[in-house]
Formats: C-alpha cells, sequence, structure tokens
C-alpha cells in the first residue's frame, strides 16, 4: 500500500467508505480517538436526502441540506483524514481499499491504496433503470443533488419553452406535461412538490401557462406507496386527485424517448405518450464497485440485492468487514433511518473492539512476562476473562420510528407505530407542522435547521425562485 499519512501505530486503522446517511450518523457516534481514522467519499458531504425533491423544486437551496464531512470531523477528539475519492477496489483477502479522486481536478497523484484493519462499507446504491431504453440518455434521477439542480433546470426550460411565442397548443400541452415514475416514496413526494409549485408560483408567474402544466405518476403495481397502510395509500390517491395528479398504477414504462414515453397499459396494449420531462425514481440497484466487492467472496455473497451481513453486521467472508445501510441485503427497507441506526450501533461495536483489542495486546505483553513474575498468572487470567467478555458483540436491533411523507397541498401522511390503531392519517396545517418539525429535527446540523428554516420562510414571503440557473 503505497499511501503515507500521519499514523499512530499503536493504534488499529478504521476506513469508513461514504459520507451518506450510515457513515455520517457512525462519524457522529464513533470515537475517534480509538482507531486511525479515515473517510474516503467521492462527495465531501453529507446529503439530507428526504428533503432532496423540494431542492428539485426551487423550495429549499441546495446548500441548506448539505452538511460538508468536515464539519462532522473537526468537533472529534481526534483527527480524521477525510479523503474526496471514490473506492474503485476493496480486497477482503489483502484487506486493502483502492480509490481514487474521480472530480473534475486531479493532482499529480489521484489514486492509491490503504491498508485497514476495520473496514465500514456505507456506500449506499445507485438509481435501477433495468437497462430501459432511453432512461439514461432523457429522464431525470432524484438521487444525488446533481439530479435535483438538472430536475429543476429542466423543469424551467420547458415551462419558458412553452411560453415562446407561436407555439402550438400541442407542443405546449407536451412540454408541460410532467411524468414522474415510480409510485414509491420518492415519486410521491416529488408529484406532491411539483403540484405546490404550480399552485403556490407558477399561476401567479405564468398565469397563461399554469392550467396546461399535467403531472402523471405512473407505476407498475397495483398501488403506490406499498410500504404504508392501506387507509394511507387512500388518503394519498383521494388528495392526488384533488390536486389533479393523475396516478396510472399497473402501468409500466417501457422506454423513454427524446420527447415522449412508451408505456405498457394495465390492458398489455402499448402507448406513446408526449412529454416535456420524466423523472426517473424505480428504486435502487447495487454500485459497481460492491458488486466487484460481493464477487470475490462468491460462496458468502451470493443475493444479488445486496450484502450479506450478520447480526453484528459483519460481512460474512471478510474479516474485519463491516456493512451498512442501502448496500446490504437485510430484513429492513433501504431507508435513512435503518443506515442511521445501524452506523451509531457501529459506533458502540467499535468502542468494544477497540477495547478488546487493547486488552489483547496487553495479554500478549502478560504472556511475554518472564515466569518468575508472581503476577504474571493472575494478569493472564484477568486478561483471558476480559478479552472473551469484549469479543461478545450485541446484535443490531432495528428500532422503527414510523414513515412520514409529504404528499404535497400542505399535507402529509404518517404511519406511526406508537398510535394505538398502528397508525394515523391527517391532513391539513398539524400534520404539514409536524412534518416540518420532525425533518428539522432530523438534519444533523443546527446551521443546517437554521438554513432550512429560513428557506421555508423565504418561499412563504416571497415565492419560489423560477429563474433558470
Ligand atoms: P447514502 O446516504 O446514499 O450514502 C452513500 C455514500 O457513499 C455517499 O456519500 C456517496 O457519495 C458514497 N459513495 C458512493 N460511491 C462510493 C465509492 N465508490 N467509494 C466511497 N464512497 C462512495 N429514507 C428515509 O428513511 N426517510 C426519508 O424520508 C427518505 N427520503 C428519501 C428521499 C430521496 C429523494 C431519496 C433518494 C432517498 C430517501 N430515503 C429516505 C432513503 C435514504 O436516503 C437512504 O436509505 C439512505 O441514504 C441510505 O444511507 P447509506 O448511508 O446507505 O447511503
Ligand atoms: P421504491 O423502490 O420504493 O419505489 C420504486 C417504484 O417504482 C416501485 O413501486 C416500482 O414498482 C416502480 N417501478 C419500477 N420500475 C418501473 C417501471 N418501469 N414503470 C413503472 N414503475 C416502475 O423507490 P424510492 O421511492 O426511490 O425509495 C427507495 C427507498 O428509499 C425506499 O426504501 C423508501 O422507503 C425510501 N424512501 C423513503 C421516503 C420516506 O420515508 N418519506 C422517501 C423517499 C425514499
Amino acid at each position: 500500500p503505497g499511501v503515507q499519512l500521519p499514523h499512530d501505530p499503536s493504534k488499529k486503522t478504521l476506513v469508513i467508505l461514504g459520507s451518506g446517511w450510515g457513515a455520517t450518523s457512525l462519524l457522529n457516534s464513533l470515537d475517534t480517538a480509538d482507531y486511525n481514522v479515515y473517510v474516503i467519499s467521492p462527495r465531501n458531504y453529507f446529503l439530507f436526502t428526504p428533503l432532496l425533491p423540494s431542492v428539485a423544486t426551487g423550495t429549499l437551496s441546495p446548500r441548506s441540506i448539505l452538511q460538508p464531512t468536515r464539519h462532522v470531523t473537526r468537533h472529534k477528539e481526534r483527527e480524521v483524514h477525510v479523503i474526496e475519492a471514490a473506492a474503485t477496489d476493496v480486497d477482503p483477502h489483502a484487506k486493502t481499499v483502492t480509490f481514487e479522486d474521480s472530480s473534475e481536478v486531479q493532482g499529480l497523484i489521484s489514486h492509491t491504496t490503504l491498508k485497514y484493519d476495520y473496514l465500514v462499507y456505507a456506500v449506499g446504491a445507485e438509481t435501477q433503470t433495468f437497462n430501459i431504453p432511453g432512461v439514461r440518455e432523457h429522464a431525470c434521477f432524484m438521487k444525488e443533488l446533481d439530479d435535483a439542480e438538472r430536475m429543476q433546470r429542466r423543469f424551467m426550460d420547458c415551462v419558458e419553452s412553452a411560453a415562446f411565442p407561436g407555439q402550438s397548443k400541442e407542443e405546449v400541452n407536451r412540454l408541460l406535461h410532467m411524468v414522474v415514475v415510480g409510485g414509491g416514496p420518492t415519486g410521491v413526494e416529488l408529484s406532491g412538490e411539483l403540484h405546490d409549485f404550480l399552485e403556490e408560483d407558477l399561476r401567479s408567474w405564468y398565469p397563461e401557462l399554469a392550467h396546461h402544466i399535467r403531472i402523471t405518476l405512473v407505476e407498475a403495481l397495483p398501488s403506490v406507496l406499498p410500504m404504508f397502510s392501506k387507509q394511507l395509500i387512500e388518503y394519498t390517491e383521494s388528495t392526488f386527485k384533488e390536486a389533479k395528479i393523475d396516478i396510472q398504477t399497473k402501468t409500466m414504462v417501457k422506454e423513454i424517448k427524446e420527447k415522449s414515453v412508451v408505456l405498457q397499459m394495465p390492458d398489455k396494449s402499448i402507448a406513446e405518450v408526449p412529454c416535456g420531462m420524466v423523472v426517473w425514481a424505480a428504486g435502487n440497484t447495487l454500485r459497481g464497485v460492491t458488486r466487484q466487492l460481493m464477487a470475490k467472496l462468491p460462496e458468502d455473497q451470493a443475493n444479488r440485492r445486496g450484502i450479506t451481513v450478520d447480526e453484528t453486521l459483519r460481512m460474512k467472508g471478510a474479516d474485519g468487514v463491516f456493512a451498512i445501510g442501502d448496500c446490504t441485503a437485510t430484513s429492513y427497507a433501504p431507508t435513512a433511518q435503518v443506515a442511521q441506526q445501524e452506523g451509531s450501533y457501529l459506533g458502540r461495536i467499535l468502542k468494544q473492539l477497540a477495547k478488546k483489542d487493547s486488552a489483547v495486546a496487553e495479554l500478549e505483553a502478560a504472556k511475554a512476562l518472564p515466569d518468575s513474575d508472581p503476577e504474571k498468572a493472575s494478569k493472564i487470567k484477568s486478561l483471558e476473562h476480559q478479552c472473551t467478555k469484549l469479543e461478545k458483540l450485541r446484535p443490531f436491533k432495528y428500532s422503527h420510528q414510523g414513515s412520514l411523507a409529504y404528499i404535497g397541498s400542505d399535507r402529509a401522511i404518517a404511519d406511526l407505530p406508537f398510535f394505538s390503531g398502528g397508525n394515523l392519517a391527517t391532513g391539513g396545517v398539524a400534520t404539514y407542522l409536524f412534518w416540518r418539525s420532525a425533518y428539522l429535527s432530523k438534519l444533523f446540523s443546527l446551521r443546517n435547521r437554521a438554513l432550512v428554516a429560513n428557506d421555508w420562510i423565504k418561499v412563504k414571503l416571497f415565492g419560489r425562485d423560477t429563474s433558470r440557473e
């Protein structure tokens, strides 16, 4: 391994891959004094994904939902090395990670290899396209910050092109038809936010066009939001009906073209529907680097959904590797809530492992004492006892706090496990405020809370910005 960074040889090296929900939550709970810690991620920030659809419609400014990773690590007891790079290869046998600077600007050295004692693998997932033709070329995704900014530009471009003098009614209708693919929470929240943008701002600034704007949500399954209760699904459907968001269930996107989307309708017929923008929110798939890593351990890692871990989140077949979040295949849904709890659990586990590792080192030292030492036997016995105790790791237990989604029109839905009926469905100001306060409290830093609250007030007072950057 070629990398030479400030290093304490008496401590083990912990490498964390990623700066998302799992990794950031781990960093928050980790005692960095225990390890030489390296965080490697192609993004040097944490992205608060639940509010990404609000960025796509200009309700929030992009920077409000980002937290630079160095803002997290700077407050830690011992220095953490933050490296902006993407892992390109993990060798679970040699215990090394190879990574490269994949950004626009690179120095003379832009890729290297680092040896780890422990690796926390938290690289998340990428958008699933099912290799459907035209998705990558013509659709906008809703996963990364760039995706939201791109969608906002595309949306306003469609509106401005529709306003071009002499545009035919047919072309105006095409340009202003927005198709959202995927009736999971991402697609539903984005449709709701697009509707708010239309009602609260575009009606004032583009009165001649606003009534031409149509939003269609396409879902292959028989209903949207399958993870929510039936009552909440119906509530969402009726809210969307009032909002004139057209939900097309049992309808599958087969191809996306430059100016249209090809649908397989419930009766299996094919329809080509003209549109100005398609947003693709059809779920997750594994990253290439994760597939590569799993392929190196074919006996233990055969689940196509993701990395198999044991009950303490250790990757099966790989010594010293933990995997958390969307890159794993567990019985939990791929959500921020799960990744966050896994991250803080690992913080506690790594504390225990550090104690165990130092007890093991002390045991080795005690064994090396001369036999004449009167305390040697008792020292060894007590340290062996400590090591056995510390070796037992408490399994990870997920505690579901409920699911919450914004559905537009100042309404949110909530499946909260602690309500007697099992869930709660409400609309109006109370739920809206609950949704907002829940998300505000979940933002990791005071700075982000202030920025998001400020954006919400700004939009209330002045409306959303319709300029196309
Ligand atoms: P991520 O948070 O995606 O982090 C992965 C990290 O790995 C990133 O920092 C990335 O840059 C980095 N990375 C990528 N490739 C490499 C590489 N090669 N080497 C090193 N690092 C790499 N969940 C909820 O519970 N509630 C919600 O309201 C909610 N809303 C959502 C809204 C949207 C629009 C989206 C897209 C998702 C939402 N989710 C929500 C799901 C949630 O965001 C994910 O489950 C969560 O981000 C998973 O955390 P993670 O740490 O596994 O991955
Ligand atoms: P998802 O996997 O939940 O939903 C994707 C949907 O797209 C599926 O219902 C699927 O049937 C549909 N689909 C796939 N291919 C299609 C096609 N060709 N044509 C039509 N429909 C198609 O994806 P998501 O909404 O991005 O969510 C990903 C994860 O993030 C989930 O675990 C979700 O719970 C979590 N999340 C949670 C929240 C929240 O709690 N508020 C918000 C966003 C995301």
